[in-house]
Parts: C-alpha cells; sequence; structure tokens
C-alpha cells in the first residue's frame, strides 16, 4: 500500500492518502485537531467524481468532528476519513482490510467508525486489521440510532423549556421529516411523552406504521415546512434549511438529527431574526458518538452512556443561554462554546 502525507493542509494537523493497488482501496484520512485527544471520526465511502471532491470532504467533515467532540465533552479530537467508491458495488472485504492497515498505519491518531457507506459489520472486518476501531455490530454499542434519538429528545426538552417555558411536551406538536433509524426511535420517545406527532417519510409504510404505533398524522414531503406545529424535527437530510423552507416554517423550534441542517451559516441568523430557536445539529445529535466512545473506553454500559447522552440537554442550555446573552444565533453560540473547548487546551 502507498501512503503518503498532503503537504499543504492549512489549519490541518495532518492529511493521508493511500492507495492499495491489491484492493483497489482509495482512501483519505483527515485530521484536524487533536488536542482534546485522538481524532475519533466515522468513515464515509461515497463514489466523489475527483480525489479533490474526496479531499474537500474529509477536511469538511474532520473540521466538524472536532467542534462535536468537543461540544460532547469527550477527550477526543476531530479526524475524518473518505474511501472513494460506491459502496453498493465497490466495496469488498479486501477494500475494508486495506482500510484497517491504513488506520492501523497511523498509529492510534484516528479512531475509524462507521459513516454513511459504511456499517458496523465493516467495523468488524477493519477489527481485524486495527484496534483504532469502534461502532462494532458484535461485542460493540452496535447501531448508534437509538442513542442519538435519546439525545435529539433530551434537546428538544431543553429547546422546549427555553421558548416555551414548559416542562413537559403534553400539548405540544412535533413534525418529524424522516421515520429512519433516528426518527423513529425520537418519535416513540415523543409519543410516550405526550406529544402530538406529523411524521413524514418518501416511505409510505414508514407513515402508515407512525400512524398505527404512535396514532402520527401523515404529512406528504413536499408539505412538511408548511404544516401547523410547535416543533420541526429533520431527520432526513441536510440543507433543509434554505431560503425557500424557511419563510415557510410555522414552527418555534428547529431540533433533530439531521447533520447540515443549514444550507449557509446565515440561515441560523434568519431563524433568530423568524424568533424560531434553533437547536445546532452537532449538538444535539451527538448521542451516537457518545455512546461509541464508552464502546472505545472497555466494557460498554448503556446507563453510563446514557447518563452522558442525556447531558445534551445541559449542553443546548448553555447555548441558549449564551446566544441570549450575546445576543447571537444559537449556531454561532455553539461553534464559540466548542472553540472555547479546543483553544482552551491549545494555550495550555
Ligand atoms: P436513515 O437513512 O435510517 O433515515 C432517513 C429517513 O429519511 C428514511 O426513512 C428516508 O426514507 C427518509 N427520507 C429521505 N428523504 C426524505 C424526504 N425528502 N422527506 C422525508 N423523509 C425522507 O438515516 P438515520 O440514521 O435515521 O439518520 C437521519 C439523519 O440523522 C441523517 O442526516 C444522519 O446523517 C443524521 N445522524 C444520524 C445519526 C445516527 O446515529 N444514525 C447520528 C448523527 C446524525
Amino acid at each position: 500500500m502507498h501512503i503518503e502525507d498532503y503537504k499543504r493542509v492549512g489549519d490541518y494537523e495532518r492529511i493521508v492518502r493511500a492507495y492499495d493497488p491489491e484492493s483497489g482501496l482509495k482512501a483519505l484520512i483527515a485530521l484536524h485537531n487533536t488536542r482534546r485527544g485522538p481524532a475519533l471520526g466515522g468513515c464515509r465511502m461515497w463514489p466523489y467524481k475527483s480525489e479533490a471532491d474526496a479531499l474537500r470532504d474529509a477536511k469538511r467533515l474532520a473540521r466538524g468532528m472536532t467542534y462535536k467532540n468537543a461540544l460532547a465533552d469527550l477527550p477526543f479530537g476531530g479526524g475524518k476519513s473518505v474511501i472513494i467508491g460506491n459502496p453498493n458495488t465497490e466495496k469488498s472485504e479486501k477494500h475494508l482490510l486495506a482500510m484497517g492497515r491504513f488506520v492501523q498505519s497511523l498509529n492510534g491518531a484516528y479512531t475509524i467508525a462507521e459513516d454513511v457507506g459504511t456499517t458496523p459489520d465493516d467495523m468488524s472486518v477493519i477489527r481485524q486489521e486495527t484496534s483504532f476501531v469502534a461502532g462494532l455490530a458484535e461485542g460493540g454499542s452496535g447501531d448508534p440510532s437509538p442513542a442519538t434519538a435519546w439525545g435529539v429528545y433530551q434537546g428538544i426538552l431543553a429547546a422546549v423549556r427555553e421558548r416555551f417555558g414548559h416542562e413537559t411536551l403534553k400539548g405540544l406538536s412535533v413534525a418529524i421529516q424522516g421515520l429512519g433509524h433516528v426518527g423513529w426511535h425520537l418519535a416513540r420517545r415523543l409519543n410516550e411523552a405526550g406529544a402530538t406527532l406529523l411524521v413524514s417519510d418518501i416511505d409510505d409504510k414508514k407513515m402508515a406504521e407512525a400512524q398505527r404505533n404512535f396514532g402520527a398524522v401523515p404529512v406528504s414531503p413536499y408539505r412538511i415546512y408548511d404544516v401547523s406545529t410547535d416543533i420541526l424535527a429533520p431527520c432526513a437530510l441536510g440543507a433543509v434549511i434554505n431560503d425557500d423552507t424557511l419563510p415557510r416554517l410555522k414552527a418555534k423550534i428547529v431540533a433533530g438529527s439531521a447533520n447540515n441542517q443549514l444550507a449557509e451559516d446565515r440561515h441560523g441568523a434568519e431563524l433568530k431574526a423568524a424568533n424560531i430557536l434553533y437547536a445546532p445539529d452537532y449538538a444535539i445529535n451527538a448521542g451516537g458518538v457518545i455512546n461509541i466512545y464508552y464502546e472505545y473506553c472497555g466494557t460498554y454500559d448503556q446507563k453510563t452512556a446514557y447518563k452522558h447522552i442525556a447531558g445534551i440537554g445541559d449542553t443546548m442550555e448553555s447555548i441558549f443561554k449564551r446566544a441570549r446573552r450575546l445576543d447571537i444565533p444559537t449556531n454561532a453560540a455553539a461553534d464559540h462554546i466548542a472553540e472555547d473547548r479546543f483553544r482552551a487546551l491549545e494555550a495550555a
């Protein structure tokens, strides 16, 4: 396998590329900031059109993990890996084993986990070549989605306290966009807490099931931004808060699991101007990575992990408090708190 460092990496600590002629693996690992600890971040497999596209994505995702891990109060820095290829047609055991050797070559500076295009089963294959892997199917913490949903639920409770001054969800409505791994578990928790649910998915069967199980009202995907609801929980796609959707929103809170919900940073300020409270995505959806951290520490104990994840409610409160105090958008307040945490260590 050929492994080489990129020379010009800006404010990234290290970016490495690998090419393995035998398996055909082409992959990159980007380490953004490891002051809080070794980098932990998922591995995305995607049919990037060029290496430049893959590099851009690896850098963006690695930086995001620095912020996410800091806000989640984990002793980890930010890093991410990408494999160039179609996960449905190009992934093979040889590929994954080569990826394991690539991760091992960094001697623990980076720990790999699942992301879009990779699975807990893939991590179990990678485990044959490196111990710097988390989120395993067997003997690990397994599917992170229930943990992510638990964190989102805690974040929603904090947002409801902030925006409405309510301690419970009784009498409030939540519109969930996407009833996938996270959305479904979230729907269950919200239903148990007495919220009224509106649900939307491109899969009609999932909507019918939510109607049966939770008495949820199905909404067609293109109407979800227009419904009268207290809370909108995006749990499907990124960039759903944009110039088209924002003026249509009736919700007073946007809080869900989807990554990169704001099409652009300025949409955070525009939500604030519209008096819609935004729970920053990378803070509210950190339950999965916190869960993985407890697996990484040794014997996984769900109770301890879930206690830490419940702290997402407190993190959200500090974000809202800072945003109020400085009169800034919540996404900017979240960035400030994360930067305080990793920059304080840089200065030490
Ligand atoms: P998933 O693929 O299991 O679910 C996504 C769901 O959204 C599917 O049911 C899909 O049919 C539906 N969907 C797709 N397009 C839609 C549309 N236009 N309108 C309505 N529904 C649509 O994914 P997931 O694991 O549940 O993750 C959901 C989001 O949360 C993603 O953005 C993911 O990156 C983010 N996230 C997930 C985790 C996790 O632990 N799984 C952790 C952090 C962030």
